[in-house]
């Protein structure tokens, strides 16, 4: 291979496993692609030529072999283990590939570290794109949301390959150049953050109903497939109807009662509360769901925790139907908050990393081929278009409109939860977060004076401009901090 005088592949993938494999396929099918692939170990990539000769793969077994393979400028994306496999496999292309050429990590990678590589490899003179794909396996091999970072050269080249294997939606490719080095990976993370707070929310929803009305899994089944045609139509809020449907084969018991209730995370829900952190904006609904698999996978303290006392007094569910719609209506306005919330942790990375994101074509790319795809991102589209500086999305007026219709329902829900002891922590502070974003006052305040009480920390007054201390130790009269110093 190394020795064709013409390199046959216009792409390349690198890393075949479940992902790798996949994406490498749907290249492979699209008009005018030949792929090269390259695997650490051979196995994968011979398993994948075997299975799929249709594709036309150009396999390889060296590194330099698949280099040779790519017509230039070369394009290759990995999709390897993040992390040491991602810095393994970049360090190899660096070396077997030429300025001008163009690698793009489509794996899970945290945007500080794409940060760092897109500054390391862009000093060879070739172009690092880090790209957040969404959609899982299924996603890769039919078309993902694809989340590119990286040079509006590098975009260039790329654009055109990455748009012809995004997902579609309403005829638009899922794919744009987000912004440059990690903001790919960065909007990808908050869309993962996103994605927790949502399945929290629905994971909520189905508790109260369960425990509150008595109805079964394949009940809720089918209040979530209703759902489902309304303003909630969404990919999880289908795929929550079809695992509660589902049956054990084993017990006959729906597969929801034997499941052990411990969830599993991987970090991209994590890395989105840590990057809030920093950056100083509240996203407590992600937050409480990324603490509520955290919660949920503590058996011992469950275990020693279970006979503490819940709620005296009886708590029932008179109206089904009415308690549903409340439920339904709980989860709407919560998911606006979530949704409020990750925008503006992306406004908030896009200021500080100096990226300009385009918030409303954001909204747009995750319509189709991820995880958290719904209708109601043509809503979130459409705010930022009619106002491309709005400060909290759930002030524009489809969302605002949206809670003045949903709010009684979700105070009813968070007391409903708080009477019977079913915990519904982003419920709840997802209205907290809502009642203190609208407070005329909060109690900040009173936190400023117990700084300055203890620590000197001075504060501003309501009615008069500068910054100023009270003397708290000495005779309690108020002062310039300017004279404090
Ligand atoms: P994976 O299990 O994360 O990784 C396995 C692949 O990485 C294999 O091809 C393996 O090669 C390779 N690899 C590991 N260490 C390596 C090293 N030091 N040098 C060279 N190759 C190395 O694979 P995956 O599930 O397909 O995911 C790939 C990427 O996509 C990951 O970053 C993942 O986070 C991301 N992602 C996954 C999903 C999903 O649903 N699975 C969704 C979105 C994004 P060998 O075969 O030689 O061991």
């Amino acid at each position: 291979m190394a020795d064709s005088p013409q390199p046959a592949a216009n792409i390349g993938v690198v890393g075949l496993a479940v992902m790798g494999s996949n994406l490498a396929r749907n290249l492979a099918s699209r008009e005018g692609n030949t792929v090269a692939v390259y695997n650490r170990s051979y196995a994968k990539t011979e398993t994948l030529i075997t299975e799929h000769p249709e594709a036309g793969f150009v396999a390889a077994s060296t590194i330099d072999e698949f280099a040779a393979s790519l017509q230039k400028p070369r394009t290759a994306i990995i999709m390897v283990q993040a992390g040491r496999g991602t810095d393994a496999v970049i360090d190899q292309l660096v070396e077997a590939f030429e300025p001008g050429d163009i690698i793009v990590d489509g794996g899970n990678a945290l945007f500080t570290d794409t940060i760092r590589r897109e500054k390391a490899v862009r000093e060879t003179g070739i172009n690092f794109v880090g790209a957040g794909i969404s959609g899982g396996e299924e996603g890769a091999l039919n078309g993902p949301s694809i989340m590119p970072g990286g040079s509006a050269e590098a975009w260039e080249t790329l654009g055109p390959i990455l748009k012809s294997i995004a997902a579609v939606a309403e005829g638009e490719p899922c794919v744009t150049h987000v912004g440059t080095d990690g903001a790919g990976h960065f909007v990808k993370m908050i869309h993962n953050g996103i994605e927790y707070a949502d399945m929290q929310l629905i994971a909520e929803a189905y508790d109260l109903i369960r425990r509150g009305t008595g109805k079964s899994p394949a009940e809720i089944a089918e209040i979530f497939a209703e759902w489902n045609r309304g303003e909630l139509e969404s990919y999880l809020i289908e795929i929550t109807a079809e695992v509660l449907r589902q049956v054990d084969a084993e017990t006959g018991a729906p597969l929801v009662d034997v499941i052990l209730d411990q969830a599993g995370a991987k970090g991209t829900g994590a890395w989105t509360v840590q990057s809030a952190l920093d950056l100083g904006v509240p996203v407590s609904g992600i937050a409480e769901a990324v603490f509520a698999r955290s919660l949920s996978s503590k058996p011992a303290q469950r275990a020693a925790a279970s006979d503490l006392p819940g709620p005296s007094a009886s708590w029932t569910v008179d109206d089904a139907d009415a308690f549903v719609e409340d439920v339904r209506k709980a989860l709407y306005a919560s998911k606006i908050v979530a949704y409020s919330q990750g925008f503006d942790e992306i406004v908030a990375g896009a200021e500080q990393y100096g990226w300009d994101i385009k918030k409303g074509e954001i909204a747009k790319i995750w319509r189709g081929g991820c995880i958290i795809r719904a209708q109601f991102l043509n809503r979130i589209t459409e705010a930022y278009d009619e106002n491309p500086g709005l400060v909290a999305l759930l002030t524009a007026p489809y969302f605002r409109d949206a809670l003045t219709e949903t709010q009684e329902a979700w105070r009813r829900i968070v007391v409903a939860s708080a009477q019977s002891g079913i915990p519904a922590p982003a419920f709840s502070s997802s209205l907290s977060y809502y009642d203190g974003l609208r407070a005329d006052r909060l109690p900040a305040a009173l936190v400023q004076g117990q700084r300055d009480f203890f620590g000197a920390h001075t504060y501003k007054r309501i009615d008069k401009d500068g910054t100023f201390h009270t003397l708290w130790s000495g005779d309690r009269t108020e002062i310039s901090a300017v004279d404090a110093h």
